[in-house]
């Protein structure tokens, strides 16, 4: 397939009817749009065009079988102005990762890392310039054959949307361990970042909300004791000195933050260990004190760290005496925004 993209442009940008201080999240979207066609075997006609709707069959096996998957990921702007992405061949990587698992095409890393300068480049207006601020980049792959009946399907759109964000929390989130419903089992698609995943997650996280709670915390599908993670993040302990985060166990989503902030405090000189932890164990360091910190880490939100887990019938206190938390993700939004060194080579900028 050839490589190069065909771009038609909006006749007008929109992007002077955005305020960055009061973007609605989720709902922005930027000019332009990059869509790629899979049919007869290969990914044809990558393109970006303006930002718009797209004709869809009501058979389009996407809605009835659920082959979809996504990544996320955000482009912000360096001291001198310059477009950066944070590791987007992790995600492209990741991509076909969840692809292979669904039984869907794999897309050209090269062109994914392309396609996503390109359109970065030409809305490069709608980065917002706020540290914590981003525009946050949507890849997503779907069946779109119009077919009833159960196998792969022959088509597929991979399309990527952007839109500008601004941080999502701000307070100390409250987590709702579940012990009654799974996110993920052994054999499943929980390292898969497919759209199904999120189905599951629905009724358990409005459960989790009506109960004054902010995301679910996942434990394993067999006992209910280890610890997997959280709504949309990986999630951190930090237990007398030492940070210790659940080891992919294949049904844990292997996040780019999560790699990311192991490395840092790594490089930072703390210890972190990946390992199989239980709840009993967090039970335990909240009552013995020596529950320091705990946070999770994802893309969407950078770094949230949490206040209490909801277990059964009581509430897991988290510490906040030793907030290396906010210094991560301090740290992070620097090298994002270039006001700190990139001292781990994460950030790709943006040149065409
Ligand atoms: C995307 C995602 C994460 C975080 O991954 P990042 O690459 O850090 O954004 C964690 N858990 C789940 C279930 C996810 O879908």
């Amino acid at each position: 397939m050839s490589n190069s993209i065909s771009i038609t442009t909006v006749k007008e940008s929109k992007v002077d009817t955005l305020d960055f201080d009061t973007i609605a999240l989720g709902r922005t979207f930027t000019d332009h749009m990059f869509v790629c066609d899979y049919e007869d075997g290969e990914w044809k006609n990558p393109r970006i065009t303006p930002m718009g709707t797209i004709p869809m069959h009501p058979a389009c096996m996407a809605l009835h079988y659920g082959q979809a998957l996504f990544e996320g990921m955000k482009a912000t702007l360096s001291a001198t102005g310059t477009p950066l992405l944070f590791r987007p061949e992790k995600n492209a990587e990741r991509l076909n990762f969840s692809a292979r698992r669904l039984g869907m095409p794999e897309f050209s890393e090269t062109l994914f890392v392309d396609a996503l300068k390109q359109l970065v480049h030409l809305d490069q207006k709608w980065i917002p310039p706020h540290e914590g601020s981003a525009l946050y980049l949507r890849p997503f792959m779907f069946a779109d054959e119009a077919f009833i009946g159960m196998r792969a399907a022959n088509s597929y759109k991979f399309i990527v949307m952007a839109s500008p964000s601004k941080p999502i929390y701000t307070n100390r989130v409250r987590l709702y361990a579940e012990t009654t419903f799974i996110r993920a089992a052994h054999g499943g698609t929980g390292e898969a970042k497919a759209a199904g995943n999120y189905a599951a997650a629905v009724l358990p996280t409005e459960i989790a909300k009506s109960k004054g709670f902010d995301q679910v915390l996942w434990l394993d599908a067999n006992e209910f004791k280890y610890i997997q993670e959280v709504g949309t993040m990986n999630i951190f302990f930090k237990i007398n000195g030492e940070f210790v985060t659940p080891s992919l166990d294949g049904s844990i989503l292997a996040g780019i933050t999560r790699m990311s902030v192991i490395d840092l405090l790594r490089h930072k000189g703390y210890e972190v260990v990946e390992r199989p932890i239980t709840i009993d164990e967090v039970v335990e360091a909240s009552n013995n004190g020596q529950l320091e910190e705990a946070f999770g880490t994802g893309t969407a939100v950078g770094i949230a760290m949490i206040q209490e887990i909801g277990y059964k019938d009581s509430l897991i206190h988290v510490s906040d005496s030793s907030p290396v938390g906010q210094l991560v993700l301090d740290t992070i939004n620097g090298v994002r925004i270039g006001t700190l060194p990139d001292e781990l080579n994460w950030m790709v900028s943006v040149e065409v």
